[in-house]
């Protein structure tokens, strides 16, 4: 081979696989978006499916907030993957390091990416409830998301935070005022919302899910859950960043979260009280719902467990 022809192959080469990298991280870049909610308070918006091994386990919404000494995110992300991942984002906006992280749930992409940022000197905030479901969970959990995330698993040490709150409780973090609320058991056995209250922007973790259908697993409670969401409804929020799905208003999340929690608890208790045994429970006629995304994955699932719990009542 001539010379010139050899540099003319690795000319194409480099071309191929820088194009392929480009490729790559722009798949990966594109499933996470950002949108501005407030001055210097941002969303980032997950894509709505399963995880998987390209979501890399961020299927899930999240937020940060920049202070003046560095950025305070609103859950870490499913995998280490997924954490830089959001750390990538971020610094299209700001490059300033990630100094706290708080944590409003115990459901994996709430919390696995912890150790990425803790290893660089981040602190990790919840409340004691949501902490002590990382800690009974979090092996459980792995194991379900090391198989549906693949080779993007590698490297992932689920790290329980490591401040924990029992009461709601105020923090000052340089210059940006808010508080970690624990609102108990609802999509799991602890949620803990971020309420900024000079904003009005609420972080409202799993408690809120809009665009798709929430999940009641058995992990869940939903009556409580029913609660948790009322508590969220007296701060009057302007904006809320829900745990799945676009920033949205108190009245779309009452729609898509409330509504459809009270709703599958009244026609579960029309069952009960007629004597019916769980196999009713899937054909309750839920299509008023069917707007929502994995409406026909989860709903059935979603009506058994409400049985389950209220059998019990
Ligand atoms: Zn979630």
């Amino acid at each position: 081979m001539r010379k010139s022809q050899y540099f003319m192959l690795k000319g194409a080469y480099i071309l191929v696989a820088s194009i392929l990298s480009l490729y790559v991280s722009m798949a990966r870049a594109s499933s996470l978006d950002v949108e501005l909610i407030a001055p210097n308070i941002y969303s980032i918006i997950g894509p709505l499916e399963q995880r998987s091994e390209q979501n890399l386990a961020n299927n899930a919404t999240f937020g940060f907030i920049v202070s003046d000494e560095g950025v305070i995110l609103i859950d870490s992300g499913g995998t280490l993957e997924g954490a830089k991942a959001l750390e990538r984002v971020i610094h299209t906006i700001t490059p300033k390091p990630i100094t706290h992280i708080i944590n409003t749930g115990g459901q994996d992409h709430r919390w696995f990416g912890n150790r990425y940022f803790t290893d660089k000197g981040a602190v990790t905030i919840t409340s004691t409830m949501t902490q002590a479901d990382q800690q009974q969970r979090g092996s459980l959990q792995a194991n379900n998301t090391a198989r549906l995330t693949g080779q993007n698993w590698l490297g992932t040490e689920p790290q329980a935070a490591q401040k924990a709150l029992s009461d709601s409780t105020t923090l000052e973090i340089s210059g940006i005022t808010l508080q970690i609320i624990p609102v108990g058991p609802a999509h799991t056995g602890g949620e803990t919302l971020v309420w900024l209250p000079k904003q009005k922007v609420l972080f409202s973790g799993d408690v809120v899910y809009v665009e798709r259908m929430l999940g009641i697993g058995s992990q869940s409670h939903h009556y409580e859950w029913i609660k948790a969401f009322e508590k969220i409804a007296a701060l009057q929020p302007e904006v809320i960043v829900p745990g799945h799905g676009h920033p949205t208003t108190l009245a779309i999340a009452t729609q898509d979260t409330y509504n459809y929690l009270t709703f599958l608890r009244s026609e579960v208790g029309k069952l009960l009280q007629e004597d019916e045994d769980i196999s009713s429970a899937s054909a309750i006629d839920q299509s008023q719902f069917s707007y929502l995304k994995v409406y026909e994955e989860i709903k059935n699932r979603n009506a058994q467990h409400v049985f389950e719990e209220m059998e019990w009542e």
